[in-house]
């Protein structure tokens, strides 16, 4: 049925971005535990109307590598736009390699192949799927059809990802699923608005105006893993944090990004300097992504990330 503001109790905070606060919350309905991302809703109802129409496109991003919507609405008096999504008790990445600092730890090489592997995945979207099942191995032909509500999305130029650590989460048996996919151009519009965010992931040939393109995931995805494999963000290079916000994008479209030490394998180091090959036309997209020896290795590799969850946050068995 459909979600009302009136049928849920607030549980807890999850955290707060750049475009709202994200809370825990239970639908007493259903009994679902979920996540509701609140937003400052632009007062004009038609341009209110029209995001929740554009939302209901995430309907149609089913997959096991997508945090699944439940629904959006109008909340706190038509003040706020709520969207409702699958509670990911492990959080984000972020959320994840703050915690391995806190506790002095890495986070592995297993564990950085599957979230390259999933990553990848989800940026196959635009490519014709049709060619998916060829010369694929039986795990990747598997999501084939739950692809194909996104080639839809894509098709239509109604989907834009926003691959970064804090858009990664993982479920409490270690799935690792993107969220705030951008639908709604609506929605994108009005939080220009107010936006003020630093576009730290963004690649070189969007920072120089180019239109959105799959190269531009993988870009982020290296700028992702380097943070994850770290427990620090990439950008600003490490000895430039006073950077200016002009200074910092010239840095991201001239000078390169830091490369991962060698006490890293020599195919995730060479995975991430792929990743981060400025120039987009010699970027290999997703498809090429997937054949790179880094995720050869973790593809049929078994890593137990419901345990790794279970460790860093010293859940029972
Ligand atoms: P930005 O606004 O720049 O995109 P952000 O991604 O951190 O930054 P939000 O999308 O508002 O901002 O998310 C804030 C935090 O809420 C996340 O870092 C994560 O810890 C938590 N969070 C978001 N969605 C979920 C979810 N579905 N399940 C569990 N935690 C979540
Ligand atoms: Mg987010």
């Amino acid at each position: 049925g459909e979600l009302k503001p009136e049928d849920f109790d607030i549980l807890s905070r999850l955290g707060e971005g750049a475009a709202g606060t994200v809370r825990q919350v239970l639908h007493r309905p259903s009994g679902i535990v979920m996540a509701k991302k609140s937003i400052t809703a632009d007062p004009d109802t038609a341009i209110q109307r029209q995001i929740l129409r554009e939302l209901a496109f995430l309907r149609a991003c089913v997959s096991p590598y997508i945090v699944s919507f439940y629904g959006a609405f109008l909340d706190e008096e038509d003040t706020t736009i709520a969207i409702c999504m699958e509670y990911c008790e492990a959080g984000s990445l972020e959320d994840i390699y703050k915690k391995c600092k806190e506790l002095g730890a890495v986070i592995g090489e297993g564990v950085l192949g599957k979230l390259a592997i999933a990553v990848s995945i989800i940026s196959l979207i635009p490519t014709n799927l049709e060619n998916m099942g060829i010369g694929w191995g039986l795990s990747r032909h598997h999501y084939y059809p739950v692809l194909k509500g996104l080639v839809y999305l894509h098709q239509q130029k109604k989907i834009h990802r926003d691959i970064k650590p804090s858009n990664i989460l993982m479920t409490r048996s270690g799935e690792i699923k993107l969220c705030d996919f951008g639908v709604s151009g609506e929605l994108i519009n009005s939080l220009a608005q107010t936006f003020t965010g630093t576009k730290y992931y963004m690649a070189p040939e969007r920072i120089q105006g180019a239109p959105y393109a799959v190269q531009s995931d993988i870009w982020s995805l290296g700028l992702t893993i380097i943070e994850v494999a770290q427990n620090r963000p990439a950008l600003p290079p490490p000895g430039y944090s006073q950077l200016a916000i002009f200074e910092l994008l010239d840095f991201i479209v001239h000078q390169p990004i830091e490369e991962l030490p060698d006490d890293r394998s020599a195919e995730l180091r060479d995975f991430v300097r792929v990743c981060l090959t400025k120039d987009p036309a010699k970027r290999p997209g997703p498809a090429m992504m997937l054949n790179h020896a880094f995720i050869q290795k973790w593809e049929n590799t078994n890593v137990d990330l419901g345990k790794f969850v279970r460790q860093l946050y010293d859940w029972p068995e």
